[in-house]
């Protein structure tokens, strides 16, 4: 593993140093080779897993690591938290990977540091590897997403409402940079720190802002918030493309990378209902499915607001040249998320002549979906093979009518073939999702058997959501109940 650290390079108002906590008895429970491989780290560093268990439980600390806990704020739910940062997790280091892009190695689970507060700074096996099976879930179905490199059990217990085994998962991601760092810095008045961290995520993220000469300090920081607006905006369209939840959208889960981080209570919809919630403390629906893009351009908002001092001296001057991108947010974010409908309809891009646009096609088919109480993504995906197969089309034409005649209809009238639509859909309507039932179901069966052949079969359907495997059928099922009593949790 060679490291090449830049954060743990700033002063210590952006951190504090602090070792991981001793485990008893690590053991190695999952290894993505894939992307340790994109890493480049070693194949003799990935043979011994009894040394990769010490290294990814934090026992020990590799050569150029240099832990560190992030500090950072950030709404909650609505309400700011001046004072959050990483309380069970430890930053190793930075590394570069195989296309030069450079990753955060990041320990959680990993025992409590002075952004702690009440809690133990641990987490329990379950969470961990769920984060595992999401995190690279997301990442083949095409989603920024961070991924996982381990799971390591500590061979302790986690005291949650009962005793469970403790692990450390190790999250890889393109930085740990949130909105709730700025945050941080500009509800402290830390204008100095402000300006470093804004200078440093330019840097990371969007060097070509950075390296204008045309452009003043001020339009750097405009070009930069814009730039992960727009991010975020690609985030969540992505996140409605598959039906995903993420559950706990605050501030301080919002990556200015664009990439999704923080899986607790993330979950997938099932039958298509935009008010769809599984979160057990989210009694409001505020993360609601289809309320996640008004939560984007509000957490925009957060970010701005700190980015003010840095725009104008002059506070009015200043919220005059950021609101404008807020506002465009909306206008924004209403046509990728037509396009990407119309992406999954076979259409490459929005017909403007016709007499039904693709805009209101889509937009009838989400409600007859929810009317009729239909899935989600078996929905999208018997709609792209109905393209190839005729009694799929005679079936969807009765169960979706009119509504079906009226979609091929508009496709003959722009001129697309059904091939080209079905090579369109088949890349943006994903066979299989990680199924709310199949992951718990792996998870409590793991839990009792400490077996992990099951997880690794799931992994690999999920890793190839566009493509049916032998063992894809096995996963495409609906729950029983339609998931109504499904709920997740927050900080297991
Ligand atoms: P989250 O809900 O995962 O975004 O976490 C919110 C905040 O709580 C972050 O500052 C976390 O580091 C902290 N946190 C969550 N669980 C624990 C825990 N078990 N021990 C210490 N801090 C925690
Ligand atoms: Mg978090
Ligand atoms: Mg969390």
């Amino acid at each position: 593993m060679k490291f090449s650290n830049r954060y743990s390079q700033l002063d210590n108002a952006f951190y504090q140093r602090v070792t991981p906590a001793r485990v008893s008895r690590p053991k190695l429970l999952l290894w993505n080779q894939d992307l340790a491989d994109q890493l480049l780290l070693t194949e003799d560093f990935c043979r011994d897993r009894a040394l990769l268990a010490q290294y990814f439980s934090g026992n020990r600390i590799p050569d150029g690591a240099e832990p560190i806990a992030l500090a950072y704020a950030g709404h909650q739910f609505g309400n700011f938290n001046p004072q959050l940062g990483d309380g069970r997790a430890h930053l190793l280091g930075e590394i570069l990977s195989n296309s030069g892009q450079r990753y955060d190695i990041q320990l959680k689970g990993s025992g409590q540091t002075r952004f702690s507060r009440q809690g133990d700074g641990k987490c329990a096996i379950g969470p961990a590897v769920r984060e595992y099976i999401m995190s690279e879930a997301m990442y083949a179905l095409g989603v920024p997403s961070s991924r996982c490199l381990a799971v390591t059990a500590t061979g302790d217990l986690v005291y949650r409402e009962t005793a469970k085994p403790g692990a450390v998962v190790t999250r890889v991601a393109a930085s740990h940079i949130r909105v709730g760092t700025f945050e941080y810095f500009a509800a402290r008045g830390d204008l100095d720190s402000l300006k470093t961290l804004t200078g440093f995520a330019i840097n990371r993220h969007f060097p070509e802002i950075g390296l204008n000469p045309e452009l003043t300090p001020s339009q750097k920081v405009l070009k930069f918030l814009n730039a992960v607006i727009d991010k975020q905006l690609t985030l969540i369209v992505n996140w409605l493309r598959v039906g995903f939840i993420h559950g706990v959208m605050n501030t301080d889960n919002t990556a200015i990378s664009g990439e999704t981080i923080d899986f607790g209570p993330c979950a997938m919809m099932g039958i298509y209902h935009p008010g769809t919630v599984f979160s057990a403390i989210d009694t409001r629906g505020r993360y609601a499915f289809g309320n996640q893009s008004a939560i984007g351009q509000w957490n925009m908002a957060r970010l701005a607001e700190a980015l003010l001092p840095l725009i104008d001296e002059v506070p009015e001057k200043a919220v005059a040249l950021a609101e404008p991108l807020i506002r465009q947010y909306g206008r924004d974010f209403e046509l990728a998320y037509q396009l990407m409908l119309a992406n999954k309809l076979g259409m490459a891009s929005l017909p403007e002549q016709a007499d039904e646009p693709a805009g209101s096609l889509a937009t009838n088919l989400l409600a007859l979906m929810q009317e009729q109480e239909l899935d989600y993504t078996q929905t999208f995906a018997r709609l792209t093979l109905s393209l190839e197969n005729p009694q799929e089309a005679e079936k969807l034409s009765q169960e979706l009518s009119p509504w079906y005649d009226k979609w091929r209809a508009l496709l003959a009238d722009e001129g697309i073939e059904a091939e080209t639509a079905k090579s369109l859909m088949a890349q943006n309507n994903p066979r299989v999702i990680p199924r709310n039932h199949h992951v718990e179901a792996i998870l409590a069966e793991y839990e009792q058997s400490g077996d992990s052949r099951e997880i690794e079969d799931f992994l690999k359907v999920v890793r190839s959501p566009y493509r049916l495997l032998p063992q894809t059928p096995k996963f495409q099922d609906l729950p029983a109940d339609g998931d109504r009593h499904y709920r997740t949790f927050c900080g297991t």
